[in-house]
């Protein structure tokens, strides 16, 4: 397949790595000078378990540099996807399909209001990576990827799709409750990243911390009430008590958005607990808790390091 991955920081250039050395033929796109550079010149280096592997991958900074593709993946942050899908609508033909596995909600609609919906495919990964540097990223763990249809069901072509990224060491499988899936992730996000963030502490805390553990309660309790108001299934009968083992499995791990508040990077905030929020408004459940952390993850980021 000829596939282009937009974004290719930690998550796009993992899937792109793996999509590439199975045979593929993987372009990474990425506005990150400097990383596009590297991996033009050394490869991409990825570290698995204390072991470095280099690999084979053609990366880009320009978009316009490329033709048609058999699969569009997108992999930038939430708040980047509408800039992104401006500047690709050549890469498509009538076969085309687009995939997304960002975290969050609301990338699949700006993905769909762009290209044709039929040609949407979302999902989910619970792989973990993180960028070392230009050129090198880890693979904190392995995962699975689940994949579904924006509209419509299973069809042949993803069920392909899922087969070549399984045949690649992508774990993936098909699931016609897609959106339950991916509420499912969001949910345990909407708890885990906020309260970690502000907080300031790894996972673990989680299962330690009472008023911790309270607070992503809140939150999730809120969320779920809002996904059972919109109608979605969600995988899970108990979803607090699966945010618990994620806690216990990634104890160690600071979360994505505890990263980017320490790094002074904008967090995907709007896309989750604001999503909450969102669709909370739209079937009429309030979600007070997932309003005021998110309003004080937006201050924190727009503090910055400027606090007394
Ligand atoms: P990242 O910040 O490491 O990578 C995003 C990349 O997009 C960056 O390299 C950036 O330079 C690039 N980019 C930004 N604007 C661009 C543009 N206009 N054109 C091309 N490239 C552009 O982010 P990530 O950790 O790989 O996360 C990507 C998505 O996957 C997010 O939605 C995240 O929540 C989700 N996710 C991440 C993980 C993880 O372990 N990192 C796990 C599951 C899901």
């Amino acid at each position: 397949m000829k596939i282009a991955v937009m974004g290719a920081g930690a998550m796009g250039a993992l899937y792109g790595a793996l999509l590439a050395e199975g045979g593929n033929e993987v372009t990474l796109v990425d506005a990150w000078q400097e990383h596009v550079q590297a991996i033009m010149e050394h490869g991409l280096q990825v570290e698995t378990g204390g072991c470095l592997k280099t690999f084979s991958v053609k990366a880009v900074s320009d978009p316009l540099l490329l033709g048609v593709q058999d699969l569009v993946l997108i992999f930038v942050k939430s708040y980047h996807t509408e800039v992104v899908v401006k500047n690709i609508h050549h890469l498509f033909h009538d076969g085309t399909a687009v995939l997304t596995l960002q975290n969050g909600l609301g990338n699949a609609d700006i993905i769909a209001a762009a290209f044709n919906k039929a040609t949407v495919l979302v999902g989910t990964t619970s792989h973990g990576a993180t960028v070392l540097g230009p050129g090198q990223i880890r693979h904190a763990g392995a995962g699975d990827t689940v994949v579904g249809k924006y509209s419509g069901k299973i069809d042949q072509h993803l069920s392909d799709i899922a087969a070549e990224f399984t045949r690649c060491h992508l774990n993936a499988r098909t699931d016609d409750n897609i959106m339950g899936v991916i509420w499912g992730k969001l949910l345990i996000n909407a708890g885990i990243n906020p309260v970690t963030a502000i907080c300031g502490v790894l996972n673990g805390e989680l299962l330690k911390a009472e008023n911790i553990r309270q607070m992503a309660k809140l939150l999730i309790d809120e969320g779920e009430a809002v996904a059972r108001a919109s109608g979605i299934e969600l995988p899970y009968n108990d979803t607090f008590a699966v945010l618990e083992k994620v806690a216990a499995a990634t104890a160690a791990n600071r979360s994505s958005m505890l990263q980017d508040i320490m790094s002074g990077r904008a967090t995907e905030i709007d896309y989750i607990n604001g999503a909450v929020v969102k669709e909370g408004e739209k079937c009429g459940v309030p979600t007070p808790c997932n309003k005021f952390i998110t309003r004080l993850i937006k201050e924190l980021e727009q503090r910055g390091s400027d606090r007394c």
